[in-house]
């Protein structure tokens, strides 16, 4: 380092930057017993520094990263760098506050000294508010504001995916068209914000029981669409008319009314090389006309001509 002045005066300068870092900054000795605490530290764990020192490190760490950790430190104490951002591959580092609550952190750790003796400190940043605003900001950014089902866009993005891995290892996948019936006459007898409410409440019913790896999202207006992965025309016959028979059943309470929705729902199968949704949509969309053909709320398959 270059500095211009007294070696104390420097010493001074820099136990002044370290404790009024906001970052949190925490040394250890070849212990790992805490050494040196700053205030931001104390902010970001909500220990005072005197609570700390002297205590092993691993009362900053959630307790399933321990041995982790030591195994993270032990590397790095054997290459020659002298100062790392940690990164545990793409996962994201914890810490662990004064009352057991985890944050996800960025931690950079500088080795304060060489060989068996050596110490180490770590900068210690809190990202969780960070986190929680790039969370909210996908979640807008994949889903319908009405009702919480995947956007067209990233349903489009997830069946894409879905396929790639249908096709590589030849494994069955369906796709279901899901239009709710007559929804302008209730939007016309009941109101709009009724309608709204119809959308929310199918979202609902569909998301229960759809099992975890389906993948459901608003296509437009009222029309829904659900990707099956795993699934051939048969089990995908069982699922749509467990929905069918679901909604049909279930009422909307709204202003003190009590309003019945049915759903009509084509289901068609992936066929070998179709890697994006269009072509199989547009089957199981030509399956919903049949089934409003046919007298609305049921199911009806796409079949080869
Ligand atoms: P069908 O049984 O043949 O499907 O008849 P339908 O009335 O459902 O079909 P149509 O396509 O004629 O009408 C769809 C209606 O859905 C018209 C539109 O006003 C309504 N709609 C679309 N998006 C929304 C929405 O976000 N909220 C509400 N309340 N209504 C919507
Ligand atoms: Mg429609
Ligand atoms: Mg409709």
């Amino acid at each position: 380092m270059f500095y211009f002045g007294k070696k104390k005066q420097l010493l001074d300068i820099s136990a002044t930057i370290v404790q009024r870092f906001e970052d949190g900054v925490v040394a250890v000795d070849n212990h790992h017993c805490i050494i040196l605490f700053n205030a931001g530290a104390e902010r970001i764990f909500g220990y005072k520094a005197e609570e700390v020192l002297g205590r092993h490190l691993n009362i900053l760490l959630p307790e399933r990263f321990h041995l982790q950790h030591d195994v993270m430190i032990a590397e790095f104490a054997a290459t020659q760098e002298y100062a790392k951002k940690m990164a545990e591959r793409s996962r994201e580092l914890f810490g662990c506050r004064k009352g057991g609550e985890e944050f996800e952190a960025n931690i950079f750790i500088i080795k304060t000294g060489s060989g068996p003796e050596a110490g180490f400190a770590a900068v210690v940043r809190d990202i969780s508010e960070d986190k929680k605003t790039e969370d909210e900001l996908v979640r807008l950014a994949t889903t319908d504001p009405l009702t919480g089902a995947y956007n067209r866009r990233e349903f489009k993005s997830l069946a894409d995916g879905e396929s790639v891995r249908a096709n590589r290892y030849n494994r069955p996948l369906s796709i279901m068209m899901l239009d709710l019936d007559h929804f302008k006459r209730l939007n016309d007898t009941y109101g709009h914000a009724a309608g709204d409410k119809a959308l929310q409440k199918f979202t609902t019913l569909c998301c229960n029981a759809l099992r975890t790896i389906d993948v459901f999202g608003r296509w437009g207006g009222e029309e829904f669409v659900t990707l099956l992965p795993e699934t051939d025309t048969e089990g995908a016959v069982v699922i749509a008319e467990r929905l069918r028979k679901l909604v049909s059943q279930s009422t909307l309470d709204f202003n003190e009314q009590k309003i019945n929705i049915t759903v009509s729902i084509g289901i068609a199968q992936y066929r070998a090389g179709e890697m994006t949704v269009e072509t199989p949509l547009s089957r199981a969309d030509s399956a919903v006309y049949d089934a409003k053909k046919a007298g609305r709320n049921r199911i009806s398959v796409y079949r080869n001509d």
